[in-house]
């Protein structure tokens, strides 16, 4: 058989940096738990912009559809701010989630022990948080027409719709439970039902298909706003939250920030499985390109090392060996190695890009003694 395959694309700014140290995780995994990855890399964003004239070229958009998961870095950068809008760096991670339907998007917020001091919370609220937003990523009021500005008498009006079908909110509902049963059991759905059309409908179809085909998950329901303020006063009730595109943009951010540094963020976008029965997926770090310290050797890697964790759990159902990395990120974190983004006022000597590559690396080697 064949080795499960993964297309890189490491993109702008602190991307290549932080995808380094993954590729290095990568090649560990390869040589020491015997679990190799045919790896292939590309350009993305003004990386390809520079070569192709587009942030993504036809090949790797094809390469993307074919590869059993695809890894990606950061985009952007002010030296593409003033391209046209269809070919600014961002354009081509829209077109992969675009064209690989990557209709669930799953943003963790895991408080580990090290970092509860980094939160804006209390210790005791966020300590221990491990819990899983899944925002629906293809539809929505982002997407939905009608949408515009025009003229009305003599005043302009913008206007945009939130639009959901059946079926889009069926299988973000079926991607919840499924996480849900791997993790505790439990899905919590945010809509505004009370006052949105689209929120009653969201909330029939989610309920109807945990009766089908999930009653053994225990559902919950809550208003968005409602959930907002759960999140920042006890976040600990929930595992996995559903909900839609507009309150999930919102929702996952404030979820994130529970945690502190961005730079300790992954991400999963799924869309539907293959025939080989893995979902099309892309992981990458919630963070930007950071070009305010790319280059520099300063930026945190942890939040791409942690993607490919999350690529090997829902990717290649490497639940075990994700756990072992994930573990290795945290007990580098408990032992005091720490890059810039995670100092304290008054902390001295952070480690580089690289030395915590190398921290992470070492702590694996560990794990296997
Ligand atoms: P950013 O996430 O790049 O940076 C925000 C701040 O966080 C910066 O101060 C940066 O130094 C810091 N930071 C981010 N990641 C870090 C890491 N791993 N380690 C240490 N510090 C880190 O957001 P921004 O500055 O608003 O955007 C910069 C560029 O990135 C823009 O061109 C933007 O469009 C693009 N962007 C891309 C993505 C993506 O590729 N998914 C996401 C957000 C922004």
């Amino acid at each position: 058989m064949s080795n499960p395959s993964l297309l890189i694309l490491p993109g702008d700014g602190i991307g290549p940096e932080v995808m380094d140290q993954v590729i290095r995780i990568i090649d560990w995994f390869g040589e020491k738990r015997d679990l190799k990855f045919d790896v292939e890399t590309d350009l993305v964003g003004g990386a390809a912009y520079d070569k192709h004239g587009v942030p993504l070229a036809d090949e790797t958009m094809a390469r993307a559809l074919e590869v059993d998961a695809v890894l990606l870095g950061a985009v952007g950068g002010p030296a593409y701010d003033d391209l046209d809008f269809s070919v600014k760096p961002e354009r081509g991670l829209l077109r992969l989630r675009k064209e690989m339907d990557l209709f669930s998007n799953l943003r963790p917020a895991q408080c580990f022990d090290a970092l509860a001091d980094f939160s804006s919370l209390k210790k005791d609220i966020v300590a221990g948080l491990d819990l899983m937003i899944v925002r629906e990523l293809t539809s929505g009021v982002y997407f939905g027409e009608p949408r515009g500005i025009h003229k009305e008498g003599n005043e302009r009006v913008g206007v945009n719709t939130q639009r959901y079908t059946e079926a889009e909110i069926a299988r973000v509902a079926r991607s919840a439970f499924e996480l849900a049963k791997r993790r505790n059991n439990k899905v919590c759905s945010m809509e505004k039902a009370n006052v949105m059309e689209s929120g009653i409908l969201w909330r029939d179809v989610v309920t109807e298909i945990h009766q089908a085909e999930y009653p053994e998950v225990e559902l919950s329901h809550m208003y968005a706003d409602n959930g907002a303020m759960q999140l920042v006063r006890a976040p600990k009730q929930f595992d996995v939250i559903v909900t839609d595109n507009l309150f999930g943009d919102i929702l996952s951010d404030c979820a994130a920030m529970l945690t502190g540094s961005l730079g300790m963020l992954p991400s999963a976008s799924l869309g539907a499985p293959a025939a080989n029965g893995r979902p099309k997926a892309l992981y990458e770090p919630v963070h930007g390109s950071a070009p305010d310290i790319a280059g520099q050797g300063k930026a945190n890697p942890s939040a791409c090392i942690l993607s490919f964790a999350m690529a090997l759990r829902y990717s290649f159902d490497q639940g075990e060996e994700a756990t072992r990395l994930e573990n290795a990120v945290q007990s580098v974190l408990a032992s005091g190695v720490r890059t810039a983004d995670l100092m304290q006022a008054g902390e001295a000597d952070p480690v580089s890009t690289t030395e915590m590559g190398d921290a992470v690396l070492a702590a694996l080697d560990a794990s296997l003694q």
